[in-house]
């Protein structure tokens, strides 16, 4: 490790390592996620995609890519809810962009009845329309932090004693700094949703992001670490780190790219407007429809962002 590390450089690599071992989800795991608390949330991603589907004009071809799988729950859910669309279904060319080896194993028994791709990167998207699900995989993208010291720019860095400062000439792109003041920005997240928007605006599709975040720009320092279902210090060996998604950056590269963008709207409010609690009611699951929906569980802090071709830029 170098002496002093960008906080983004050591988060990249702390979340592969942290992917690359063992399966870090559900009870026994760091972390419970939407689609492992209840089914309805994929299902309803899926309504999503093959609605979507349609609207990009049903082509007989298309790529149905998922952003980080983690056990491939999500999917499975997304493609049950296909079945009862086969023209959807059997149009769809499923694609898992997923950097670790170990997940990849565990997506690949979970999707054993379908066939499926999997990529490490956007560069790799065939030259298709493409419909995108994704929860929780922003926020696994690294950030950096920056803050104003007696008028001087400084950025967070990493290094053997732990997290520190260091003086840089450039800071943040926002407008004004007061002294302390913690400014995160996600060039990764950026990037990546920048090359996904011009695919989009390229070839047709849509895609949905679900996170926890906010819509800046907002001061803090968000960078967060759990393990074992509890938040711990964010350098403890083994912890699972993220940090916040801002989703008026991304908004603002996917409009730039011509895309249309809806949202951040708070997951509760989304995932009602979808029929969650009907669905809730059908499956007898009041508490997870609680957990996923509330103000005070996962329901207000998540978000959902949706982009897509304008009507009017489809050709
Ligand atoms: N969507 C799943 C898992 C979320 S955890 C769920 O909701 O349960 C984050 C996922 O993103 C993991 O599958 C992880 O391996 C993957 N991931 C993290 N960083 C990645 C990167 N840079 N490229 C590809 N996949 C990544």
């Amino acid at each position: 490790m170098p002496d002093a590390e960008p906080l983004d450089a050591w988060m990249a690599r702390t979340v592969a390592a942290y992917y690359a071992v063992g399966d870090p989800f559900g009870v026994t795991g760091g972390f419970t996620t939407a689609p492992e608390i209840s089914q309805m949330f994929g299902e309803i991603m899926g309504a999503w995609a093959a609605d979507a589907w349609a609207r990009t004009g049903s082509p007989p071809l298309f790529t149905l890519l998922e952003c980080g799988p983690g056990r491939g729950t999500l999917m499975a859910d997304v493609l049950r809810v296909g079945t009862h669309m086969p023209d959807f279904l059997d149009s769809a060319r499923i694609v898992l962009l997923e950097s670790s080896p170990e997940l990849r194993t565990r997506q690949k028994e979970t999707l054993k009845k379908y066939g499926t791709y999997w990529i490490e990167s956007l560069n790799e998207l065939p030259p298709l329309p493409v419909i995108v699900v994704a929860n929780e995989f922003l926020d696994a993208l690294p950030v950096r932090q920056h803050r104003l010291n007696n008028g001087h720019w400084e950025e967070r860095v990493v290094h053997k004693g732990g997290l520190g400062w260091r003086t840089t000439r450039a800071g943040p792109p926002v407008q004004e700094g007061r002294d302390g003041t913690v400014w995160e920005t996600s060039p990764a997240r950026e990037s990546f949703v920048t090359q996904l928007a011009y695919h989009i605006a390229r070839y047709g599709g849509a895609a949905i992001f679900v996170d926890y975040g906010y819509a800046g720009p907002l001061p803090g320092d968000t960078l967060q670490a759990v393990k074992a279902h509890k938040h711990v210090g964010p350098l403890t060996p083994g912890a699972d780190v993220t940090a916040h998604v801002d989703f008026t950056p991304l908004a603002k590269v996917a409009r730039a790219a011509g895309l249309a963008v809806r949202g951040p709207v708070p997951q509760g409010a989304f995932l009602l407007r979808c029929g969650a609690a009907q669905r809730a009611r059908v499956l007898g699951q009041e508490a997870e429809l609680r957990r996923l929906t509330a103000p005070d569980q996962m329901g207000a802090l998540f978000k959902v962002i949706t982009m897509e071709r304008a009507l009017s830029a489809q050709g």
